[in-house]
């Protein structure tokens, strides 16, 4: 009866509360934002991870925070994103980061080094490793804050009118490639060419390039690769884990309430997880597409990764020397990835290499 009583006028307490709260709390404004995709709208799981993004702050804002998503080259070209959130064309965008590799080489460790953490370890140097702290300052320069959103996982390493059975053969090759691995695979004599994923097929198609990668399995088919190039190669040694990212202006964020920044971020976290199972899920079935329609798959040999590794272990330096936030970066991510290796390398791979290569079920008994 006591108890009772004490909840009674608690209740009451609250409601008291509660009805002089709109006096205080202030209604949270209507905001209205435009975010510009690197990507088309054909490529769902890329394009898509901006579109849950404008959905989850759309419903935890009451529909007040609005953010209309626009796909490559309806606002500004793919490979521009960067300069249209740093000029204040949108308050947003979706991108990888090491599009931007030419403005500073540091941009990479956002998105993918060669040789680098595959998306587990991605995640781990960002939430957990000092990632984030290390890419702000950064983005700070760009008058951006990023957040990570996305992630393919391994991919592939891309489609050749022909193979590539020897380092001799990488040589005078016209690629695209994106990020740092355009000047690992320069070192190696390819001539590496950096062009938004919309605008592939047609490159190939028509000459301009003998060889591309995207991907994986599911963006490549997409995109039409397998119809202009046979020999699909794996892995894609450029990109363990690359990651996608929203970047934002800062001065908008900034001026952001509390409880949409809270919004925002918790939407980027979900994107970031649904991307990578997303593609996970979807991979299997389309590289047996591409495989069951004449796609040739070959594995690099290890002459050309070993190649490759020391090649990327040059350009690292090369970019330390010239970038003071590459320098400072890298120092940190190197001594992470070393240990994340030494980690993976003992319950991770015996378990992955076990059970990837055995038989997928004992046979039935008869
Ligand atoms: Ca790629």
């Amino acid at each position: 009866m006591q108890r009772r009583s004490f909840l009674k006028k608690a209740g009451l307490g609250l409601a008291a509360g509660a009805v002089a709260a709109p006096a205080i709390v202030r209604a949270q404004p209507v905001i209205q934002w435009r975010l510009a995709s690197s990507f088309p709208k054909n490529l769902d799981t890329l394009y898509g991870a901006a579109e849950i993004l404008s959905r989850r702050v759309a419903e935890g804002s009451d529909g007040k925070f609005q953010i209309r998503v626009f796909a490559a080259g309806e606002i500004v070209p793919g490979l521009q994103v960067l300069d249209a959130v740093q000029n204040g064309t949108v308050q947003c965008g979706h991108t990888a980061p090491y599009y931007y590799i030419g403005k500073d080489p540091a941009f990479a460790f956002a998105t993918a080094m060669p040789f680098g953490l595959n998306a587990r370890q991605q995640n781990a140097w960002m939430y957990y490793g000092g990632g984030l702290e290390a890419m702000a300052a950064l983005f700070k320069d760009y008058g951006c804050v990023q957040f990570p959103t996305g992630n393919t996982g391994v991919q592939m390493g891309g489609w050749y009118r022909r193979e590539i059975k020897t380092l001799a053969d990488l040589k005078g090759l016209k690629m695209r490639v994106a990020g740092l691995a355009g000047q690992v695979l320069a070192k190696l004599g390819v001539v590496g060419q950096q062009i938004a994923g919309g605008e592939i097929y047609q490159a190939l198609e028509r000459g301009t390039i003998d060889a591309a990668e995207w991907v994986g399995p599911y963006d490549d088919e997409k995109l039409g690769l397998n119809k202009v190039a046979k020999y699909y190669y794996y892995p894609g040694w450029w990109e363990g884990g690359p990651q996608l990212s929203t970047i934002v202006n800062l001065k908008e964020w900034d001026a952001l309430p509390k409880q949409y920044k809270s919004i925002f971020e918790s939407a980027c976290a979900e994107a970031n997880v649904h991307m990578l199972a997303s593609y996970d899920a979807k991979n299997p079935e389309a590289l047996k597409r591409l495989v069951g329609g004449g796609a040739q798959l070959r594995q690099f040999s290890k002459p050309i990764m070993e190649a490759a590794q020391k090649a990327a272990f040059e350009i690292f330096d090369e970019a330390a020397a010239k970038s003071p936030h590459f320098k400072r970066i890298y120092a940190q991510w190197l001594k992470f990835r070393s240990d994340q290796f030494l980690w993976f390398r003992v319950a991770e791979m015996s378990y992955d290499n076990f059970t990837f290569t055995s038989a997928a079920r004992p046979a039935a008994k008869k």
